[in-house]
């Protein structure tokens, strides 16, 4: 065949293939009658929105066809779905895909790999939700104590050697290649806490080489908070890399009232040059194991009072220490240390020391929340311009950030308290999010991003778990579409499963 003829063949089926597009308009899901908050921070708009084959394939006024599907949203509020930050929905998620904690409060993306623990290998991880997918998308971040676990084995409670540092950089690669986001770390725990910052400068470095970024649950949240704030800071200007504070908190009685000075710092590590921000999560109290107490007590030692001393005198207070689960003795769950201490007739100090020990006879498996921050300090953090929100939630876990954090955001702090506008409260947990995490193609109502969105009632959205019963769903959140499918609907999950592996932007490969 001549390359005329060819031409000629080619324009031919060219101009079939449209024929046939034009004739059979493929219908979309199309949803009218919505006041659209497109994720960009700027002004709602009375716009239809039309989603063809996962992707938003229209936004504007146009006219609805034949064969699209219209769905009226009354008026309600149409946004991108939101992109939770910092989340460990992961765990359990391939036994219940259905993720109803994370799609009830609209979260349509989770971002894993949280606080130095990762699904290792991701590959596999990956793999296993291609195969079988959930209601969600997932992205990733490689853990540092994972990693580390991995090289040091049982002997983990030292600095590593050159060596030890370089072959968690090789592990560090694959998972990178695999599609991390980038390095999390959890310096305030084990295997964690024993690296110097030189090994996590080492491992930001190789991170920096593929594009991703370094987010760090820091070395102290408490005490020494300062001083760990200062070494994150230090991490992004050695290596260039954007760091991020995770739940970022003024954890300590001490510290209360110093939001300014606090945004004044990072504020000043930006101006020369740190691309730093934080999340945080929009609740008072911490949770972790009860056990995570006992590295507060001098060399770990539980006979020592002052250990107990400091943890309730100037860290929180025996009010402020509630267990949802005390596994020891099940009558305490739900009561504060003050509580069990009027209970067996002591003070609290001999309260803590003896629940510990005997949690840590049943080998540490108790819950703890900690109420342990100052509204002010919330509101204030939450108004800085590079913060953005994350749960911190599990799809079962005892505290209530898991199916409240983004209805509880929305609708307590900014419908209520009015931290910040509606248009951009939402880019905060959309848009921004993706930015600050390296997510693409999501995150915002535009055409030919993925159609993840939520329609929600901004007059009513709230959240109702509670540390007595964690596991309330929000209300005020109607739909939820996760890549154009509905997987949330009027209360209950819908069964779809259309979530997608989300990999970091330079390694996105279709799955
Ligand atoms: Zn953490």
């Amino acid at each position: 065949m001549s390359n005329r003829m060819l031409g000629i063949l080619v324009s031919v089926l060219l101009s079939l293939t449209a024929y046939a597009v034009n004739a059979t308009e493929p219908g979309g899901l199309v949803i009218v009658g919505a006041r659209v908050i497109d994720g960009s921070g700027g002004p709602s708009r009375d716009v239809n929105v039309r989603i063809v084959g996962g992707r938003i394939a229209t936004v504007g006024n146009f006219e609805v066809t034949a064969n699209d599907t219209v769905i009226d949203a009354g008026n309600r509020v149409l946004a991108p779905g939101f992109i939770d930050s910092h989340s460990h929905h992961d765990g359990g998620l391939l036994e219940s895909p259905d993720a109803l904690a994370a799609v009830s409060q609209g979260i349509t993306t989770i971002v894993a790999g949280q606080d130095g623990g990762q699904p290792y290998p991701l590959q596999q991880f990956f793999a296993d939700l291609v195969k079988s997918p959930a209601a969600i998308n997932v992205a990733s971040f490689a853990g540092h104590g994972t990693l580390r676990a991995r090289v040091m084995g049982e002997d983990y409670q030292r600095q590593a050697m050159s060596d030890e540092v370089a072959a968690m950089a090789s592990l560090l690669v694959a998972e990178m290649e695999a599609g991390a986001l980038g390095l999390s770390s959890g310096l305030e725990y084990d295997p964690g806490s024993f690296s110097s910052t030189g090994e996590l400068v080492e491992l930001a470095r190789v991170v920096a080489t593929h594009g991703g970024r370094y987010i760090s649950h820091i070395r102290s949240e408490d005490q020494y908070f300062w001083e760990a704030i200062d070494e994150l800071i230090e991490t992004g200007r050695e290596t260039g890399v954007p760091v991020q504070v995770s739940h970022i908190k003024l954890a300590m009685a001490r510290w209360w009232g110093q939001a300014d000075r606090l945004i004044a710092k990072l504020d000043e590590a930006r101006a020369s040059g740190v691309q730093i921000s934080a999340d945080i999560y929009p609740y008072r109290a911490w949770n972790t194991d009860f056990t995570w107490l006992v590295t507060l007590f001098p060399n770990r030692d539980l006979n020592r009072r002052d250990g107990a001393e400091y943890i309730l005198g100037e860290m929180l207070s025996p009010e402020g220490i509630l267990l949802p689960n005390y596994l020891p003795e099940p009558a305490y769950d739900g009561m504060t240390i003050a509580e069990i201490a009027a209970r067996r007739e002591t003070d609290p100090e001999t309260t803590l020391m003896d629940l510990l020990k005997a949690d840590l006879a049943m080998g540490g498996r108790s819950q703890m929340l900690g109420l342990a921050m100052d509204e002010r300090d919330i509101e204030a953090l939450m108004a800085w311009p590079h913060m953005v929100i994350g749960s911190d939630g599990e799809l079962a876990g005892p505290h209530p950030r898991g199916y409240g954090s983004y209805a509880r955001y929305l609708g307590h702090y900014i419908r209520d308290r009015k931290v910040l506008t509606l248009e951009e409260g939402v880019q905060r947990i959309t848009s921004q999010t993706a930015l600050q995490l390296g997510i693409d193609e999501r995150g915002l109502i535009q055409e030919g991003k993925y159609a993840d969105l939520v329609l929600f009632d901004s007059e009513t959205v709230a959240d109702r778990a509670t540390a007595q019963d964690p596991h309330l769903a929000s209300v005020g959140i109607d739909k939820v579409w996760v890549n154009g499918q509905l997987v949330f609907d009027d209360g209950k999950v819908t069964g779809s499963r259309p979530g997608r592996v989300v990999r970091r932007p330079a390694t996105q490969t279709v799955n």
